[in-house]
């Protein structure tokens, strides 16, 4: 019997009408012979409630409880999405992740799952069950608590499933008929693209493109899951959404295939530390054990033995990053004059992995933005992306601006 796993996002189950258009879908997969197992998310737009809920609470809340109140908007789509099939007479049966179960490392908000026993499903699908509905984002510690994946975390539950149970396919069903050249809601010249490589997804996953969690392209490029994104919207076809593969499964691919971005992020200075061996850990280390997740890091020239030190991390992290660095100051581990915190930036990114082999892609980049006078704060690159720390009210600028410098509207690329 061959199995496939159908992911469906928070709008794709967002009213009691979407679930049961959903478990449409999924009722011709199981009239087409397959066993499915169905991972959802909650409903759009309660984990943010979920969340706001905690931090009303709690500023600085204990991730365990946050786990705990987060994973429940998953538990209800599972059970509805189950009731729903089963009125449609497709034997169905829901589970939470603990019930699986997912067995995830106990790093709290942002948990590695670890290992998916198959046991408890394959059994039922023995029975006669049909369809298997999983909570996604969630699992469970090896200290027997609840736990969650990180925000957009059911897709790599998704991936997961169909690693673990070796699926044909996973289905990413969204509100969005593909990955585009960048986020279609941002630019009107967005285009679909048929494939795209997993190197370049994970970029620009990792850089902001929220269609695919980055730990999921991780995942199905380990394990060599035939990973597809989809909207659960349109009318289906065999070749709907967009297929990501390997690099070499694509014939033609552009230079840059996308502009990713990551709107909320915010550019800390710390003025005037020591420069002395040692500085960098004694900074960035408590800001680790403090769960502040830094990305761009510049260290200035120093003088007279002092320097500044730059770090980027996301908006909603800024109070724990300067509650980090002020105790770090009172135990004498550090001394600054003062933390400058500018979270009025955003960051955007070009991806492609024809920049391995072709010079001049930053120059490029940055003639686009000196063009619509747009000053850049901070750099980074790697072997495939170049990303810029800018004033996030440039942002809608300065996508359009990159695509369409890098003719991401016009050319025709990523051809299977
Ligand atoms: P779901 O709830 O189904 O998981 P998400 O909101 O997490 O959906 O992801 C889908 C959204 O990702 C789209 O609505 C779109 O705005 C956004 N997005 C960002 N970058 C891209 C891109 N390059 N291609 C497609 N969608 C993108
Ligand atoms: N509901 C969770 C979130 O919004 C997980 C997901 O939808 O993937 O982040
Ligand atoms: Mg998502």
């Amino acid at each position: 019997m061959s199995l496939l796993v159908m992911k469906f996002g928070g709008t794709s189950v967002a009213t009691l009408d979407r679930i049961r258009r959903a478990a449409k879908r999924v009722g011709r997969e199981v009239a087409n012979g397959h066993d499915v197992i169905v991972i959802v998310s909650a409903m759009s737009g309660k984990t943010n409630e979920l969340v706001g809920w905690v931090e009303e609470t709690s500023p600085l809340f204990d991730a365990r409880e946050y786990d705990a109140v987060v994973s429940s908007g998953e538990q209800v789509t599972a059970g509805l999405m189950a009731l729903t099939l089963q009125e449609m007479d497709i034997p169905a049966r829901s589970w939470a992740g603990w019930q699986v179960p997912v067995k995830t490392s106990s790093a709290h908000a942002s948990a590695r799952i670890e290992e998916i026993p198959t046991d408890n499903l394959n059994a039922k699908f023995d029975e006669g069950m049909k369809v298997a509905v999983v909570a996604g984002f969630q699992g469970i510690s090896p200290e027997g608590r609840i736990t969650t994946l990180g925000r957009g975390g059911s897709d790599t539950t998704a991936v997961a499933f169909a690693a673990a149970f070796d699926a044909i396919r996973c289905d990413i069903y969204t509100d969005v008929d593909g990955v585009y050249t960048t986020d279609p809601r941002i630019s009107s010249k967005a285009r679909k693209l048929d494939r795209i490589a997993f190197e370049e997804m994970l970029e620009l996953a990792s850089l902001g493109a929220k269609v695919l969690q980055t730990r999921s392209v991780e995942l199905a490029m380990r394990y060599k899951v035939r990973l597809r994104v989809l909207s659960s919207f349109e009318e289906y076809d065999e070749t709907a959404g967009t297929l990501v593969c390997d690099e070499d499964d694509i014939m033609e691919s552009n230079v840059v295939s996308g502009v990713a971005f990551s709107r909320d992020e915010a550019k800390m200075t710390l003025l005037s530390v020591a420069d002395r061996p040692g500085i960098a850990a004694a900074i960035f280390g408590p800001l680790a054990n403090a769960g502040v997740n830094v990305d761009m890091i510049v260290q200035n020239i120093s003088e007279d033995g002092r320097t500044d030190m730059t770090f980027s991390c996301p908006t909603n992290q800024v109070a724990r990053a300067e509650q980090a660095m002020l105790d770090a100051k009172t135990a004498g581990d550090i001394n600054y004059v003062e933390l400058v915190a500018d979270t009025e930036v955003c960051k955007v990114s070009v991806v492609g992995i024809g920049m391995r082999s072709h010079a001049g892609v930053a120059a490029q980049m940055f003639d686009a933005l000196k063009a619509e006078n747009i000053n850049i704060k901070v750099i980074t690159t790697s072997e495939i992306k170049i990303s810029v720390l800018i004033d996030r009210k440039y942002l809608e600028l300065a996508v359009q601006a990159l695509h369409d410098s890098f003719d991401l509207d016009k050319t025709t690329l990523n051809e299977g």
